[in-house]
């Protein structure tokens, strides 16, 4: 039987986060009442006149730098012309054969550690369209036009990912940095990140792609792969049961997980593009570029390189502390107060990652500053408390009492480890003698016990014996 394999080419659109609209000074504030945020130049009316938003030329072209673009010294925007419910203009402001940034390229690794390199055929700028509402009325489709004339940029890539996982790892990493940049918040439930999919499938070994197929309307990254995955598979049986793959575009339903017909493409549309003649060229120079470059922060592979050489930490970790910024520059602010990085690393990416997770807080809301955490961690090293202690007790009175030192904390509560050798030996002789068949079983070999035996003191101890101690004491005891 013939093998086949997938031919993907992704087109993502991103809302910057400016706070005007790309050619006009309305707002781009999501979710507030439907069509306040119009003015006439937003609706195309006769007679008004588009203007250029100066940093949604700066945010594109920070994200060509990112994706190691080249970026267009000369850009004419061009008006695609074309009739839609939502677009009240009957054209699209948008850059067509001079798009910002060329010849860009994003390094990914999938989960399995698959790795590889996506060409970029284009990023370029644009504008969004209102939204039609289907779902608000009884009877009518009610249209928004907030979000119309919102800039976008669309990145398109070269048909070069060939799996569901390929996928994923790539928008992954756009959503990535696009969060970096904080050109965009990278939301997919809300629209500000969108995904559209073009899948095709081809005997495995050949050159020639088949038919594509456009899949959109995937509202997560997870299911942009599901869509890819189910995609492939359907048009394999469509191939193998003896038919041809139709070229159509695809809405993707996510709680069955598949795809559906939406509309045939019979012809290529013809969209009239012309030079937009209400708005000058974009010139971009050296200096621009150079200015731009000297803005951007730090991206998340040399942040990564950072962890991994400088502070020794190892990929699995450093790629999960990079992969959220705030935290990644967390964990880099407490490395100026400690240089035990790999206890920092558990801190930021365990403790307190959980307790904000818990709390559906963000970094920027914790209450605790990172000299208090290399405290924290330095109380552990020196032997004064222990990691239990430190997790369950300290760092919740600390997050209750914010203002006060880890140091007083301990004091105040009696947290010390006690390292005592009396107070010690007596709760572990409760324990031994609480437990004589254990005992007895431990000295015909089982050696495992041990563990249980210091759980024991650790708990009857309230947490505060000193483990290593313990541990030694019993094993000594036990050997007599
Ligand atoms: P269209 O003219 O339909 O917009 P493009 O050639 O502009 O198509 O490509 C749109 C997207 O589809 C790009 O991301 C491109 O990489 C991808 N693509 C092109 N041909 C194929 C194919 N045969 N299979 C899968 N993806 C493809
Ligand atoms: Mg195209």
């Amino acid at each position: 039987m013939t093998e086949f394999e997938a031919v993907i080419g992704l087109e993502i659109h991103i809302q910057l986060q400016t706070k005007s609209k790309a050619f006009s000074s309305d707002s781009t504030e999501y979710g507030a009442l439907p069509n306040t945020l119009v003015s006439p130049v937003s609706l195309g009316h006769p007679g008004t006149l588009p203007k250029h938003n100066a940093k949604a030329v700066e945010m594109a072209t920070m994200m060509g730098l990112a994706l190691n673009c080249d970026i267009t010294r000369i850009n004419q925007y061009s008006r695609k012309n074309y009739f839609y419910a939502d677009l009240p203009k009957g054209y699209q402001i948008t850059q067509f054969n001079t798009p910002l940034c060329t010849n860009g390229f994003v390094p990914i690794q999938t989960k399995d550690g698959v790795k590889s390199k996506i060409r970029l055929t284009r990023i370029h700028m644009e504008e969004d369209t209102g939204k039609s509402m289907h779902d608000q009325d009884l009877y009518d489709t009610l249209v928004d036009y907030n979000r119309a004339g919102t800039p976008l940029i669309e990145v398109v890539t070269e048909p070069d990912i060939k799996t569901g996982d390929e996928a994923y790892a790539f928008v992954t990493e756009i959503r990535r940095l696009v969060r970096y940049l904080e050109i965009c918040d990278g939301n997919m439930e809300e629209g500000s990140l969108r995904c559209d999919a073009n899948i095709s499938v081809m005997p495995k070994g050949t050159s020639v792609y088949g038919t594509k197929v456009e899949v959109k309307n995937m509202n997560s990254i997870s299911n942009v792969k599901r869509a890819i995955d189910f995609e492939i598979a359907r048009q394999i049986n469509v191939i193998e049961s003896g038919n041809k793959v139709e070229g159509e575009t695809r809405g993707f339903n996510g709680l069955e997980g598949t795809t559906f017909s939406m509309r045939k493409k019979e012809a290529i549309n013809d969209y009239r593009y012309f030079p937009e003649p209400d708005l000058p060229p974009i010139i971009v120079t050296d200096a621009y570029i150079q200015n731009i470059r000297s803005k951007m922060p730090e991206l998340p592979a040399i942040l990564f390189d950072r962890f991994t050489n400088n502070y020794g930490l190892n990929d699995y970790d450093s790629s999960v502390l990079v992969d959220d910024k705030m935290s990644a520059l967390y964990f880099e602010q407490i490395t100026k107060h400690s240089n035990n990085y790999k206890a920092i690393c558990n801190w930021v990416m365990v403790t307190i990652r959980g307790y904000l997770n818990e709390n559906a807080l963000s970094i920027e809301q914790f209450s605790l500053n990172p000299h208090q955490i290399a405290e924290i961690i330095a109380l552990i090293d020196s032997g004064v408390i222990n990691h239990t202690i430190a997790n369950q007790k300290l760092f919740p009175a600390l997050i209750a009492n914010p203002s006060k030192h880890p140091k007083e904390l301990v004091e105040e509560l009696n947290l010390a480890t006690n390292s005592d050798l009396s107070f010690l030996n007596e709760i572990i002789d409760e324990v031994l003698s609480a437990f004589p068949e254990k005992v007895l079983e431990y000295k015909s070999g089982k050696q495992g016990l041990l563990g249980m035996f210091v759980g024991e003191v650790m708990k009857r101890s309230k947490g505060k014996a000193d483990p290593k101690i313990t541990n030694q004491l019993i094993a000594e005891k036990l050997a007599q």
